[in-house]
């Protein structure tokens, strides 16, 4: 897309217009500082800004990418179906598609409900669970990040952990102006990584299976199990929020990787294929209790949409075996790579590497919970990731994010990314 302004024109213009210039807050560069990049076009492991600066790409959308940008087979599925119009309100052939390649990877999904984006799905699900139960109460780990409902956003990571709590106020909730103390006053946060005790008034336990919104953490041996048996104990629905786990820790995500079956499911981001989808799913006579054949209503009129789910099927495709074996071992090289070379200009940082998600934790000590993850030295991530940028990588613009090896990044383009991040650690160490 030929264009004739700059990164600093239109982030001027969109201050103007939009709020912190940007549609979704970590994407204003508030906590790195500076002027955002805005994105003409992308390809493979790269974009390209509107001032024509080519950048490797390690967000690849938050992980909604997986193939790489613009892949051939998706740009020709959305192609294809948006020539056959781009939404209708009504039944699709590929949405049973997707809901059928849903549950043959995760065989926990006996029934699958399509929506638009991973807020939804947990949003519902939440729903669900207590619409089933009768109970009210949920359990939620602090860092853990579902999204931006009311109910879920306490304690959150992400974006949200860059909220200062109100200092005048020792009772709130750290999490966003705007939330009822109604809406939170069942929501119950936990440190992550233990089991909690729960009682008879839990409707559900909400958990990341692997925390990938408080820099990267993974599950302590037995902590998914124990919760599972926790949940079987007190009549608590266990529900995996697998909005960036799920399809990318292997074809049947978290719950595939580890073993530990959960009631309902939420996914969002690669079943997309980066177009706007989210999903829930699981057991048959918990899912049968959504609207139209039960009480508990959700709906959505973009839900199921022509285009996302070509997107989604087609990249659901290219996910075989052989497609996980090299996401982890790109994932597991670089790092390696990054560990190395960070660690060689003198600066304190853990490369916690699950499968194909990774993190940058700046300490010395591993992260386990929240209060760990958030040792991580923010002001060196800022510079690091400047100092990266400016070597032409493009990591997230936040310290609680996580980096998204994707198929596209083969290895000249990892060898690249070590390269810039020895030499930007030496600028910042
Ligand atoms: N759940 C998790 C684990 C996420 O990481 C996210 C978004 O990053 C969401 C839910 C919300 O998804 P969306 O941004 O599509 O609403």
């Amino acid at each position: 897309m030929p264009t004739h302004t700059t990164n600093a024109d239109l982030f001027a213009r969109a201050q103007r217009v939009i709020p912190g210039g940007v549609s979704s807050p970590v994407r204003a560069f508030g906590s790195v500082g500076g002027t955002p990049y805005f994105v003409a076009r992308a390809e493979g492991p790269h974009v390209w800004d509107v001032e024509g600066r080519r950048l490797v790409d390690v967000v690849q959308s938050y992980g909604a990418i997986i193939a790489g940008h613009a892949h051939p087979a998706i740009v020709e599925a959305v192609a294809a179906a948006a020539a056959d119009g781009t939404s209708y309100g009504a039944p699709t052939e590929r949405e049973v598609l997707l809901a059928e390649e849903i549950r043959t990877r995760v065989p926990a999904c006996e029934r699958v409900r399509l929506v638009s984006s991973g807020t939804e799905a947990t949003m519902s699900a939440i729903r669900l669970v207590r619409g089933a139960t009768g109970r009210d109460r949920l359990v939620k780990f602090a860092g853990n990040y579902h999204g931006h409902s009311d109910g879920l956003l306490a304690d959150a990571g992400s974006a949200v952990a860059l909220i200062e709590a109100d200092p005048s106020d020792p009772t709130a909730v750290p999490g966003s102006a705007g939330v009822p103390r109604g809406a939170v006053a069942d929501t119950v946060v936990v440190p992550y990584n233990r089991v909690p005790e729960l009682d008879d008034t839990v409707a559900c336990v909400i958990v990341e299976p692997v925390a990938a919104n408080m820099g990267l953490v993974p599950p302590a041996p037995g902590f998914l199990a124990g919760l599972r048996a926790e949940c079987d104990r007190v009549g608590a629905l266990l529900v995996f929020d697998e909005v960036i786990t799920g399809f990318r820790l292997g074809r049947g995500g978290a719950q595939g990787r580890y073993g530990v079956t959960p009631d309902l499911s939420c996914f969002g981001k690669v079943i997309g294929g980066g177009l706007n989808v989210g999903a829930f799913g699981g057991r048959a006579d918990l899912m049968d209790q959504m609207a139209p054949l039960g009480p508990v209503y959700q709906a959505g009129t973009l839900s199921g949409n022509p285009l996302a789910t070509a997107a989604g099927l087609a990249a659901l495709d290219l996910l075989d075996d052989a497609a996980y074996t090299r996401l982890e071992a790109t994932a597991r090289r670089l790092g390696e790579g990054l560990a190395g070379a960070l660690g060689a200009a003198g600066l304190d940082v853990v490369v916690p590497v699950e499968g194909p998600l990774l993190g940058i934790h700046l300490a010395a000590d591993p992260a386990v919970d929240y209060d760990t993850a958030r040792t991580t030295d923010t002001a060196t991530y800022a510079r690091l990731f400047h100092a990266l940028l400016d070597r032409g990588i493009a990591l997230a613009p936040g310290p609680y994010e996580i980096l998204f090896p994707g198929l596209a990044h083969d290895d000249a383009t990892v060898d690249e990314v070590l390269a810039a991040a020895g030499d930007a650690a030496r600028a910042v160490a």
